[in-house]
């Protein structure tokens, strides 16, 4: 295999879900069959890089240094939802139901993985409780061991700014069947009922 190609391979191989022989297959279509198009790609990729960086406020990703929704004075800046990806953003958004701010951590507390509070973005994030203009923070972590876990070490940083922290509801799924539903899940709910 010529260098350039084996480079481009290996390149192909750091993609999500992306093994050896998938890179091999999709290196050898973008040079010989879909030229074009790999041009598109290079192009887009080297643009997104040099134009796409992180709004210095939520840390999602921002064309501007800060983001089109912080710099929307519509929305309910004294509420503040911490997500772990941008992802979650969109899912947010989609429901149409929240009008506060955001925060995104890129990820879950993870000692073992060299993932601690700074990689999370948590010191701009105690500067930005500091500030006043936040009254409740909306905690939108997964419900799973390391989600727990980075909830609660932002729980403490709201409780020593002195502000309301709060969790997403955890239960029974609308149109779910109870009898489908795992031990844990119910276990939750019943505890939160209301
Ligand atoms: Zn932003």
């Amino acid at each position: 295999m010529p260098n350039l190609l084996i480079t481009l391979t290996q390149a192909l191989r750091q993609l999500p879900g992306i093994g050896s022989k998938s890179a091999q297959r999709m290196a050898y279509r973008l040079l010989l069959h879909k030229r074009a198009q790999a041009a598109q790609l290079a192009q887009a990729l080297t643009d997104a890089l040099a134009g796409v960086g992180q709004c210095t406020a939520c840390r999602d990703l921002s064309e501007t240094p800060v983001c089109v929704l912080c710099a929307n004075n519509q929305r309910d800046a004294s509420l503040l939802c911490i997500v772990e990806s941008p992802l979650d953003i969109i899912a947010f958004e989609q429901t149409a139901s929240y009008n506060g701010m955001y925060f995104v951590l890129h990820g879950q507390l993870s000692p073992l993985d060299g993932v601690g509070p700074k990689e999370l973005g948590l010191p701009l994030l105690v500067q930005r409780l500091s500030e006043g203009l936040i009254q409740e923070v909306i905690i939108a972590t997964s419900p799973t061991m390391e989600g727990e876990a980075t909830a609660y070490y932002i729980q403490q940083l709201t409780d020593a700014a002195g502000l309301q922290s709060t969790r997403l509801a955890q239960g029974v799924p609308l149109g779910g069947s109870l009898e489908l539903l795992d031990g844990a899940t119910l276990a939750q709910a019943l505890m939160n009922r209301r």
